[in-house]
């Protein structure tokens, strides 16, 4: 029997059963005028005003948890109302009727969210939810010929995307022992270079089938070179998918461009949409009109112009809606939409992307400053390996470290706990000030100095 853990999937939050007395800020611990400074000069701090923050508006906590569940957009209940309003008035004809009407939603909501992942509309599809569109994608994309059967993924992967894998190899037979390769990271960093990920592709290259991989690491936050990946693997005839989860809207990406085969990713994490909101996929152009690739069919995917004719042959749509199964839960989509709304008019992902980038070197700066000692950010810090989160490996004892990470919650902030002493931190540009910057690191030098 495997000793089960406690589900650490959510964060938890211990209760606050006084008001600490450090709560009261010492103003030789940080210097906070650098962070004001910061955000005075921020082009986007008026986004923050987009969002409710947990904790009373005069006392904010600081909420850097973006990458688990992304905070509420404000327009968000007045677009799940609209629906509401539609449903209410319109009944049934609200899927003919209204603007948009819901039948124009899927392709309407997809178009704003290709920008986001550098896609064209076509290859866009906003539907159930992120383990299911791998099952999806594995259905299509996973497709065994004699010995080329095997699958490379990392040995960290989140525990969905490796059980998809194993489900997918059973249901066809295949022995995941022998065909399932879970590359090592580097043991020391616990980071995977791309010429380890580039090696075992040539080292497996008769049998590869399949590469999967996640665009940023859940665990340690490494971004990984997407399109390196896809080159190499492509050179060697083997189709490659990625786990988007923690890369769509928190680094700018270029799925067209960068040739990947599939991406799946959910919306509720960077994207704002709210607990268990639908996922989306990516699949590319070469794809999508190639009506013999094998897929698991429904009647949302039948061409939208003969749908209702009710015919029992399956004529997918040409574009990656032909993947839809089912008509799609309208208030999910309405809060996708509103949450896209406001990752538009900050400019996209490229002044995000700025913004993040910024916060994270003043993030580095202030633990270098103030933790040298009692932190190891095990996210890498080269140009184009990191997004918005930083994973912070305490260096004291696993119990001490996990009084630390209760310390934090203690102080009202929200950050995200992983066995065995990690802690991740995401700064997200919409939402997050450099203030949050300076409060997080002032609360964690008082929770180590404390416990
Ligand atoms: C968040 C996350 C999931 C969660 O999957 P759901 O089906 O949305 O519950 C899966 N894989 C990765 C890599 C994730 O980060």
């Amino acid at each position: 029997m495997r000793r089960r853990r406690a589900p650490s999937f959510f964060p938890s939050f211990p209760a606050v059963r006084q008001t600490p007395k450090s709560l009261v800020l010492s103003p030789m611990d940080i210097d906070y005028s650098q962070a004001t400074e910061h955000d005075a000069r921020d082009p986007l701090r008026r986004f923050r005003q987009e969002f409710l923050m947990p904790g009373r508006p005069e006392a904010p906590e600081v909420y850097f948890v973006g990458n688990s569940l992304g905070l509420q957009p404000l327009r968000t209940r007045t677009a799940i109302d609209r629906v509401l309003d539609q449903w209410h008035q319109s009944g049934v004809e609200g899927h003919f009727r209204g603007s948009p009407a819901w039948m124009e939603w899927p392709e309407q909501v997809s178009a704003q969210m290709a920008p986001i992942v550098g896609a064209r509309t076509s290859e866009v599809v906003i539907m159930n939810t992120l383990t299911v569109n791998i099952h999806c994608m594995l259905a299509t994309f996973y497709r065994p010929k004699g010995a080329r059967n095997r699958v490379l993924i990392e040995d960290g992967a989140f525990p969905s995307d490796d059980q998809a894998i194993v489900s997918h190899m059973a249901m066809r037979g295949i022995a995941a022992e022998d065909a399932l390769i879970r590359l090592q990271p580097d043991p020391t960093t616990q980071l995977l270079s791309t010429a380890s990920i580039i090696e075992a592709i040539e080292t497996h290259r008769d049998t590869l089938s399949l590469v999967f991989l996640p665009g940023v690491q859940y665990y340690t936050g490494q971004v990984l070179d997407i399109a390196a990946i896809a080159d190499a693997a492509h050179a060697r005839g083997i189709l490659v998918g990625f786990d988007l989860a923690h890369a769509a809207g928190n680094i700018p990406l270029a799925l067209h461009d960068w040739n990947v085969d599939f991406g799946c990713w959910c919306t509720y994490k960077y994207l704002n949409s709210g607990p268990g909101s639908l996922g989306a996929c990516f699949i590319h152009d070469r794809h999508v009109t190639d009506e013999d690739l094998p897929r698991l069919a429904g009647w949302w995917g039948h061409e939208a112009k003969t749908r209702f004719q009710m015919d029992r042959d399956f004529v997918p749509e040409a574009s990656a809606q032909g993947w839809q199964l089912s008509n799609p839960p309208i208030l999910s989509l309405a809060a996708i939409a509103s949450s896209l709304e406001v990752f538009h008019s900050a400019g996209g992902m490229q002044p995000l992307h700025a913004k993040s980038l910024l916060l994270n070197e003043y993030f580095r700066a202030l633990l270098a400053t103030h933790l040298p000692d009692d932190v190891r950010v095990l996210t890498p810090s080269q140009a184009r390996t990191f997004g918005c989160q930083l994973s912070l490996q305490l260096n004291a004892p696993v119990e001490t470290a996990r009084r630390v990470f209760d310390c934090l919650g203690g102080q009202r902030v929200h950050v995200d706990w992983r066995e065995p002493n990690v802690i991740r931190a995401a700064p997200v540009p919409l939402y997050n000030s450099f203030e949050d910057v300076a409060k997080f690191v002032d609360a964690l030098k008082r929770a180590t100095s404390e416990v």
